[in-house]
């Protein structure tokens, strides 16, 4: 599956604000977006007054790039989520959640979703004692994850613990660090993803 490999940071300071794709990176001084909070390129820091299909597409992007997704399959799960009964945005963004490599990074098995995708490519898991590989894999209610025994001693993984400790897990699962394992208990809910996303502007902006 493609993905995209470019440089990260520049993706933050496109969108104007931290997509934390870097894992402990992000929470340094180190982070480029708090050094050069403006766009990338020569006109970078013009001030541009945005249109409300810029406003929209902005969002879309940001969404997108936040959960490492590509233009197609983001497009899908749109059309996934419009097919759903509930509202359109909340489905969307509850698809993204419970991406297998979203999952592992709230559990804190990775210091980010990309990482998080490598050690699930790598078939460093287990879903319901069943090894998996494949990153965008919808997780369930009542699914459980499960570090690999012959994996636990990645110092990723090992670090899991402080990880979660820093990070906190969201009321939606349950994990734990000692036994490298975790549950997700419900699909979340709106007020559980707590990056501020506007999701009315993306379902305006396919919805034309
Ligand atoms: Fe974005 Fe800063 Fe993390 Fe780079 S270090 S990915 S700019 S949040």
């Amino acid at each position: 599956m493609a993905r995209y490999n470019g440089p990260k940071c520049r993706l933050c300071r496109r969108e104007g604000e931290k997509l934390f794709l870097k894992g402990d990176r992000c929470y340094t001084d180190k982070c480029a977006y708090e050094r050069r909070p403006y766009a990338p390129g020569m006109h970078g820091r013009a001030r541009k007054k945005m249109s409300d299909y810029a406003l929209q597409l902005r969002e879309k992007q940001k969404v997108r790039r936040m959960y490492g997704v590509l233009e197609h399959q983001f497009l899908l799960y749109f059309k996934e989520a419009d097919r759903r009964k509930g509202v359109t945005g909340t489905n969307l963004l509850a698809q993204l959640e419970c991406r297998l490599d979203n999952v592992i990074y709230r559990m804190g098995f990775a210091n980010s979703r990309d990482q998080a995708r490598q050690l699930v490519r790598h078939g460093v898991f287990m879903r319901n004692g069943r090894r998996v590989s494949i990153p965008s894999m919808q997780i369930r209610p009542g699914d459980v994850i499960e570090v690999r025994e012959e994996n636990r001693k990645i110092p990723v993984v090992q670090e899991a613990q402080n990880v979660i400790a820093r990070r906190g897990v969201p009321s939606w699962m349950e994990v734990d660090g000692a036994a490298f394992k975790g549950t997700v208990k419900a699909v979340p809910v709106r007020e559980d993803i707590q990056h501020p996303i506007n999701e009315q502007l993306i379902v305006e902006l396919y919805s034309k």
